[in-house]
């Protein structure tokens, strides 16, 4: 996996992707992984990147000769992608990000102050957005878009199978999951767990994957289509926790009666 960053911040980079999973993966050489100033690409001597914007108004915008420059650089030693992040992108989500790793070579253009010339979106793919919110600058979202991309490159992520049972991955997010100690602040993990019966344990990971997903993100289960055996034990779900909630209001009237 190639992955080209144009930032006028170029340090924010090293501490990031100086620990982890991806560090090793780029001292391997598995990724290969490079942070351009886009200073080094302004034509002046005081390596002014940033300009007034026509027709008045706060803050100011990136201007386009460097950025372009940058880009054609890059650009000229291989076939990549040119993504630049920004709020008025395509959402990131686990099936985007699949399709970003699989162009196999990026360049990742970061914005900053207002944004970035108009003109440069001649050289821009696609525009990418972590989030309907705004952020500062391109960097955080940048190294956001890496770590997701960069989970998918052979051997970054050690554990066979880990990626396929992730949350987004499927239809639901993930299962719950549990290590030692067996017993902690009262509860006890799933005996179904600690019984070495394989079968039931996929039984109930699946469906606590489900509930997981109807607990926390019902809008997740509106978009899938739900086999017959999904479907049955989404109503059984439905029913526990409607139970759940029945003994709940119980309980909580049980206890204004009681004061
Ligand atoms: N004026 C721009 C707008 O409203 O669309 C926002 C500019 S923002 C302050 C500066 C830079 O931060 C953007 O050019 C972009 O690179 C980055 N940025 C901010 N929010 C982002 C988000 N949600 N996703 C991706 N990039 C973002």
């Amino acid at each position: 996996m190639n992955i080209d960053v144009v930032t006028i911040f170029p340090e924010m980079f090293n501490c990031v992707f100086s620990y982890g999973v991806i560090s090793r993966a780029i001292k391997t050489g598995k990724i290969n992984f490079n942070v351009h100033n886009l200073r080094d690409y302004a034509y002046d001597k005081h390596k002014i990147v940033d300009d007034k914007p026509y027709g008045g108004g706060c803050g100011m915008v990136l201007k386009p000769e460097p950025i372009c420059r940058a880009i054609k650089k890059i650009k000229s030693k291989k076939k990549v992608y040119v993504v630049y992040m920004s709020p008025q992108g395509k959402i990131l989500t686990q099936s985007k990000v699949f399709e970003l790793y699989n162009k196999k070579s990026l360049i990742i253009l970061c914005g900053r102050y207002e944004g970035v010339d108009e003109r440069v979106m001649q050289y821009v793919d696609e525009e990418v957005s972590i989030g309907d919110y705004v952020l500062t600058g391109g960097e955080i979202p940048a190294m956001v878009l890496i770590d997701s991309v960069c989970r998918y490159v052979e051997g970054v992520v050690k554990e066979k199978g880990s990626l396929e049972k992730e949350s987004f991955l499927n239809k639901f997010l993930d299962y719950p999951q549990y290590t030692r100690p067996y017993k902690y602040l009262g509860k006890s993990v799933p005996k179904i767990l600690v019984s070495g019966n394989h079968k039931g344990i996929e039984l109930y990971r699946k469906k606590e994957s489900i509930r997981n997903t109807f607990k926390k993100r019902p809008d997740l289960l509106e978009k899938v289509c739900l086999t017959e055996e999904e479907s049955k034990i989404l109503s059984e779900i439905i029913m526990e926790e409607k139970n759940e909630f029945r003994s709940f209001n119980v309980r909580s009237k049980c206890n204004k009666k009681n004061k």
